[in-house]
């Protein structure tokens, strides 16, 4: 769990800036729920967070310290995407414990967490099959376990329920929802456009809009004190 600071944060893509200048405040174990029209720049700020890409202004802290150039595998960040990007030819068992054999784990614990982190999500009997004997659900699951066997202190989803049915998605919201609980509390930020996802999952959602911050509040404090149209919008009350 990892207390997480954004400072003036800004993103350009040559002479485009899609991220403006965040100033936002993660508390360690929070549940934090970005939400807002496509193109606004929910992934563009997942992936600042956890290093796949470097800002180009501002500063990134992780616990007090600046991470900024800080390589992602030394963040402690996991991040689980909507298309799961497991590898075909390997089973479940070796999907799941790909990340920890390249950190040099050893064998005894790499089974340990895998089947620990396979229990937990309820995928235990399906770890011989090939991700194309898996139904979508199970395969996010795996993409999710793979992400528990890092030991992540931050979990970073992007959109992860957006490829499955609505039943799927309900279960799939639930386990993640749990998951928050049984893992200590680790912090987690979770994108996603669906209303129903940010009011149920969120201790605090983050509007964003074209770049910039909108609102930030509980699930209560923006249904009921909604700062503007856009934000009424987006989370469902009249304003
Ligand atoms: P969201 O996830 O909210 O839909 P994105 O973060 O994917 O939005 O994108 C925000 C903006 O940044 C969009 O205008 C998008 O076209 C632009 N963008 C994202 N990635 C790149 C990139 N690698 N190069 C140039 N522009 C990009
Ligand atoms: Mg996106």
């Amino acid at each position: 769990m990892a207390e997480i600071q954004l400072k003036d944060v800004r993103k350009s893509y040559g002479a485009l800036e899609v991220i403006k200048g965040i100033d936002l405040h993660i508390e360690p174990g929070e549940f934090m729920v970005f939400v807002g029209p496509s193109g606004c720049g929910k992934s563009t700020l997942l992936r600042l967070i956890s290093g796949l890409e470097d800002i180009t202004g501002g500063d990134l802290m992780f616990d007090g310290q600046r991470v900024n150039n800080v390589i992602p595998s030394k963040r402690g960040v996991a991040m689980v995407f909507q298309s799961y990007a497991l590898y075909p030819h390997m089973t479940v068992y070796d999907n799941m414990a790909f990340g920890m054999k390249l950190a040099k784990a050893s064998a005894q614990d790499v089974k340990a967490r895998v089947e620990a982190a396979a229990k937990l999500l309820q995928i235990d009997h399906l770890l011989d099959r090939l991700p194309k004997q898996l139904s979508g659900g199970q395969r996010q699951r795996v993409a999710i376990g793979r992400a528990i066997t890092r030991d992540p202190r931050v979990f970073l989803f992007d959109e992860p329920l957006s490829n499955l049915d609505a039943a799927l998605r309900v279960q799939t919201r639930l386990e993640i929802a749990k998951l928050h609980h049984e893992m200590d509390k680790v912090t987690m930020i979770y994108v996603t456009h669906d209303q129903v996802e940010a009011m149920t999952l969120a201790d605090r959602i983050c509007v964003l809009r074209d770049g910039l911050v909108e609102q930030v509040g509980t699930p209560e404090e923006l249904y009921e004190r909604p700062a503007s149209l856009f934000v009424a919008g987006f989370i469902g009350s009249p304003k």
